[in-house]
């Protein structure tokens, strides 16, 4: 157990060092002089026996035993730091000063939490740390951004001339819980404003420009920088900045990448933002989970309970014509985080939720790079788990193999028609033998497959239906899931049934139920064929001899199962029934949809 003085430490951010320090096991001061912060931040604590809290003021020398310090304390609100500006220049000074004397004496390693604002009005956008800023002595901002610059300088000098163990973090704007309303920067104005209904406040010419870090984010940040071996300084914050900040910020709609508006009764649409590229810098939602959701909340009928879902990369290279994401969302492109990278979340989140029964990677197609989903595979083999993935039947053995090795037990995969035409016309790039090859090897090696399959593509007729129910039925895979082929705005089918009037209406789904309405109207093939034919569908499959078999086996050997498969069950009939009743409604309301 370490001792670890936090100074601040019942301010904003204070409090949540000191809540993630207790929650670790260390022995926690918390040193305020509740000038801004308040003891309020920290009640919740205080029934704990490994924190101590002492009022003091850190201009004034203290002697205490202590292994770390994380040296906090300075009001950082321009209405609190410009309310006494002596008093907060002294701060940054006397008080950076006398905890680097007790860092020397007791030979604790000090982090200081300098800030973003020491680089003045910069002149570089984002700006690096080895920037120097373009900063004023004189203003009335000074006694604040000019005693950080002095408490950096003060760390350096300890450092080079007494070998005191440093750390520099440059922290940016940061929200979050407690955060005090009358705090005057922007995220807590903006809420205040919104909340009471006011208008927005934009200062200045609203050019300026901030990313935003959200609180806990930002204590892991210390927390790392704390326990490593480069002293900085590092900038810690949020590299992005955002459009819907820009357009709060008052910067001309025309302007902001990504941004699509209604100006004068026309649509615009502003060039992309660009994607993210390096994946690996993006924090691990394992964390946000943890902090913010119950996972027994969520179920998927084809995934273990309780499972976790895992992005590992964005975008898929494929070209399908009905696909939503890759057309309007990821990009045609599969940008992938390393494999280190995801085998140290995926460690993460086992420690994390011990009780997940499986964990789901859900990128729109994890075997897109067959030799990375191999060497994924064998990263992840010693640790055991049970994963599941996205996939293309046209997979290799080899892939499968491996993936099965390290760990797979499901693979999520798109058939979606038994008809050859119909795959050429949604530019699959697979056919129905590779469907059936893929199946085979699955079967021989023992993993699990939920079929995806569509009714409704392009060049779509009753006879193709039926082979597609042929074809799911001579593949025979685990669980299947059938759909109405949606033509989504932005994708090349959407385009595809407005250009040959297919398009009967444009509502994708019922407002009431949430169930998909079939919106296209084939010469030969009426919605309402295409809308009855999921049904028929899923009953031909399930309601077969062997499918039956199959899951009464599974029942028998595994009450996970049973449990699993009469849940299911009850639900499939549940939504077999609500289908039918949206249906009924949209009817009775006048909806095109016949
Ligand atoms: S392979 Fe899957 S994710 Fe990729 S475009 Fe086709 S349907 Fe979409």
């Amino acid at each position: 157990m370490t001792r670890i003085l936090v100074t601040g430490g019942a301010g904003f951010i204070g409090s949540h060092l000191v809540e993630y320090l207790l929650k670790q096991g260390h022995e926690v001061i918390s040193l305020d002089n509740y000038f801004t912060g308040t003891k309020e931040n920290l009640r919740p604590l205080m029934a704990l026996s490994n924190l101590e809290l002492i009022r003091h003021d850190v201009v004034n020398p203290i002697m205490l035993e202590i292994d770390q310090v994380y040296h906090l304390a300075c009001p950082a609100s321009p209405v609190h730091y410009q309310y006494n500006p002596v008093k907060t220049i002294k701060t940054n000074v006397m008080g950076t000063l006398n905890m680097l004397g007790l860092a020397k004496r007791v030979k604790a390693r000090i982090l200081l939490a300098s800030t973003s604002e020491i680089y003045g009005d910069p002149q570089v956008h984002p700006q690096r740390e080895d920037y120097w800023g373009n900063v004023n002595c004189l203003g009335p901002r000074s006694c604040y951004d000019e005693g950080k610059r002095v408490a950096e300088t003060l760390m350096m000098d300890y450092h080079r001339q007494n070998g005191v163990d440093i750390r520099i973090a440059r922290i940016f704007n940061t929200y979050g819980p407690r955060m005090a309303i009358n705090d005057g920067r922007v995220v807590s104005n903006f809420c205040v404003q919104a909340l009471t209904g006011q208008d927005i406040t934009i200062y200045g010419e609203g050019s300026q420009t901030r990313s935003f870090c959200f609180v806990t984010d930002l204590v892991e940040g210390l927390v790392r920088l704390m326990n490593r071996e480069a002293q900085g300084p590092v900038n810690l914050g949020n590299p992005e900045e955002y459009t819907i900040l820009e357009l709060a910020q008052g910067r001309p709609w025309d302007e902001i990448l990504g941004l699509s508006y209604r100006l004068n009764g026309r649509i615009h649409h502003n060039a992309d933002r660009p994607y993210v590229e390096d994946l690996d810098a993006l924090p691990f939602v394992t964390d946000v989970y943890h902090r913010d959701l119950r996972i027994e909340n969520y179920k998927i009928p084809y995934l273990r309970y309780p499972y976790l879902s895992i992005y590992t990369g964005r975008g898929c290279p494929h070209h399908c014509v009905y696909c939503l994401w890759p057309q309007t969302f990821t990009g045609r492109r599969y940008r992938v985080r390393s494999v280190a990278n995801v085998v140290t979340e995926v460690r993460r989140a086992l420690e994390l939720f011990p009780q997940t029964a499986e964990i789901f990677f859900d990128d729109d197609t994890f075997t897109a790079y067959p030799e990375r989903a191999q060497e994924m595979a064998r990263a992840l083999a010693p640790l055991k788990c049970t994963w599941s993935a996205t996939g293309r039947v046209n997979t290799s053995y080899e892939t499968l193999k491996a993936m099965k090795e390290g760990g797979l037990r499901l693979l999520v995969v798109g058939f979606e028609s038994g008809d050859p035409q119909v795959l050429k016309n949604i530019k699959k790039g697979t056919t129905p033998e590779l469907g059936l090859r893929f199946m085979r090897w699955c079967k021989e090696l023992g993993i699990t497959v939920h079929g995806t399959f569509m009714v409704g593509l392009p060049g779509e007729s009753l006879a193709s239906i039926e082979a597609s129910i042929r074809f799911a039925c001579k593949l025979d895979p685990d669980t299947i899931q059938v759909s109405l082929a949606s033509p989504y705005p932005g994708t090349e089918f959407y385009d595809f049934c407005r250009e040959q009037g297919y398009m009967a209406d444009q509502t994708l789904v019922h407002g009431a139920t949430g169930y998909q309405q079939c919106v296209v109207d084939y010469p030969g093939l009426a919605s309402e064929d295409i809308f009855k034919a999921v049904s028929r569908f899923y009953r031909r499959f399930y309601f077969r001899p062997q499918a039956l078999a199959r899951i009464t086996w599974s029942m028998i050997k595994d009450p996970v199962e049973r449990r699993r498969f009469l849940q299911t069950g009850q639900e499939f009939l549940t939504f077999l029934f609500r289908r039918r009743q949206g249906k009924e409604e949209a009817r009775s309301l006048g909806s095109n949809c016949p």
